[in-house]
């Protein structure tokens, strides 16, 4: 069989780029997408280098007609499309008293609007495919609200709302989605909280340590293989323990 290929979005740095290098490893072809260019050249590199295929692709997040544009391009030139992972994905915190609409729209343009509209882009290869694995990178924040992020635990709240809708609509073309949704990640995004943060974050986490990308990885590489077309619409979390059901 052809490699089966996979769009992963954020795949520059932190998170996206671990789920990158997992999924070349797994044989899928890799398209790495985010903005900056030379990390995604960077990320093409190492997955040669470990042996497996992929290419970059700038597109910007947040503007929709670039996402379709995007993914339409990859559906072109591969003839097919498997695997969509959206992990791209920003934050501007601030308390909700304070938080402009800008700040607001800004977070639910990327997290959620431009997972939306990748997803609906990618639908139609997946079907004419009759398989597909989408995997949205949602997070704790989403399911238990965290102080400081209104915007974003609006849009991850609704990236799980949206896949689960995706999972309804599409478990009869054998269309699986699912979100995965991490705790604390030591990545560039959570590099920057103060201590104080980051100690309490550590407090509440039953296994008393932040995870890693790769850790993020494995369970989207669990989610998007061949064994894991029985579990759809579902929200698996890797946080530590620090949330439980
Ligand atoms: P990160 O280190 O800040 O990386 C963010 C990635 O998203 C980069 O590759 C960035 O690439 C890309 N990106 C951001 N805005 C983009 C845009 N408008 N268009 C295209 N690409 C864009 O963050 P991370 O910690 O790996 O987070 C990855 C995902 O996991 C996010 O969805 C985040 O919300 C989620 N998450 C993270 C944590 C955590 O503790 N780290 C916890 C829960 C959920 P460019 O800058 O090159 O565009």
């Amino acid at each position: 069989m052809e490699k089966r290929v996979a769009i992963v979005t954020g795949a520059s740095r932190g998170i996206g780029l671990e789920i990158a290098k997992s999924l070349g490893r797994q044989g899928r072809h890799v398209v790495c997408v985010a903005r900056d260019q030379a990390k995604l050249e960077a990320a093409v590199a190492a997955i040669r280098a470990e042996g497996g295929s992929a290419e970059a692709r700038t597109c910007d997040m947040g503007d929709g007609a670039a996402i379709e544009a995007m993914v339409e391009a990859v559906a072109d030139a591969h003839k097919r499309l498997d695997i969509l992972v959206n992990c791209a994905g920003i934050t501007k915190d601030g308390l909700m008293m304070r938080m402009s609409n800008e700040d607001f729209d800004a977070v639910i343009n990327t997290n959620l609007r431009g997972v939306f509209i990748a997803s609906r882009t990618a639908l139609r290869p997946m079907m004419r495919g009759k398989w597909g694995r989408i995997v949205n990178i949602g997070s704790v924040s989403g399911i238990v609200g965290n102080a400081g992020q209104a915007n974003y635990a609006a849009a991850k709240a609704g990236v799980i709302g949206l896949t689960k809708t995706i999972a309804k609509e599409m478990g009869a073309k054998a269309i699986t989605a699912n979100v995965v949704a991490p705790g604390f990640i030591q990545t560039d995004m959570t590099d920057v909280l103060p201590d104080i943060v980051k100690d309490g974050v550590k407090n509440i986490t039953a296994l008393k340590r932040f995870g890693q990308p790769n850790e993020i990885a494995a369970a989207v590489a669990f989610l998007t293989s061949e064994e894991g077309g029985y579990v759809t619409g579902q929200v698996i979390t890797v946080d530590g323990g620090m949330t439980m059901a």
